[in-house]
């Protein structure tokens, strides 16, 4: 689905994100790993098209999505993004988040895409709060709502950024019940997260990324019980 060849980002001649080569095949969860300033969020913004890139080459569904010296190309809404704050509009209720985009961009009737948006906020757990303004939702719920809002557009991909970072942890249990689903459900997903657990049941690979190079990538059995990388024992070291 997704194939990123020595993918290169640099910020102000400083690069970043390193020579990342990322093959994701349709229904993997990718869990992706690492400390603080590691190129994470750069990384999954270069896959999705939000930002340029410097070197190599990015391709989604066989595509050009992303190489230098060009804008990169938007798949309007056939990769969807979940970011640690949830970016609901303030001013939109659950539904009318997640009608929003189907209805400007696909077209969709009114009446086709509430009945989707119905079916989306049941699938998270949150059919009662489709009139819901964002502040009268918890974090996970606005958290939740952001997941099927980006699902409306029926992505073939997803991406998050740490969607529970931001969340209280009997939240975050909720989020991740989604997100287990999802992959459960054969969707492909990219993930950077804290999350071990999520990481080590869920994630069908971890990816481990270090100074902006992927330094580990492998099944999570073997990242965990097995690293190669000096940095990544350290850092699980730290955490487990
Ligand atoms: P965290 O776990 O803290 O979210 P991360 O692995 O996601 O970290 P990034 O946010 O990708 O790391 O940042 C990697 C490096 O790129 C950092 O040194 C950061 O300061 C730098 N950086 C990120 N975005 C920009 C930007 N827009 N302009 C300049 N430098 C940036
Ligand atoms: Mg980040």
């Amino acid at each position: 689905v997704l194939e990123a060849c020595g993918l290169g980002r640099s910020y102000h001649g400083k690069p970043v994100v390193i020579d990342v080569d990322l093959a994701v095949p349709a229904g993997q969860t990718v869990a992706v790993l690492g400390p603080s300033g590691a190129g994470k969020s750069t990384m999954l913004r270069c896959l999705a098209g939000l930002e340029p890139i410097q070197s190599g080459s990015v391709a989604f569904q066989g595509d050009t999505l992303a190489k230098p010296g060009t804008k990169p190309r938007s798949f309007a809404g056939r990769i969807g993004m979940v970011f640690q704050q949830f970016n609901l509009f303030p001013h939109l209720t659950a539904l009318e988040n997640i009608t929003l985009a189907p209805r400007r961009v696909r077209g969709t009737g009114r009446e086709k895409a509430e009945a989707d948006a119905f079916a989306l906020l049941e699938r998270v757990g949150l059919p009662e709060h489709r009139n819901h303004y964002p502040y009268e939702l918890s974090g996970g719920q606005q958290q939740r709502v952001a997941i099927a809002r980006a699902l409306a557009m029926r992505p073939e991909l997803m991406l998050f950024d740490e969607p529970t970072s931001a969340l209280d942890p009997e939240f975050t249990r909720e989020v991740l019940a989604v997100m287990r689903n999802l992959a459960e459900e054969g969707m492909t997903i990219v993930t950077v997260t804290h999350e071990m657990e999520f990481a080590r049941r869920t994630a069908d690979r971890v990816v481990f990324m270090v100074d902006g190079r992927i330094v580990e990538d492998g099944n999570a059995e073997a990242v965990f019980t097995r690293p190669t990388n000096e940095r990544t024992k350290q850092f699980l070291q730290q955490i487990l």
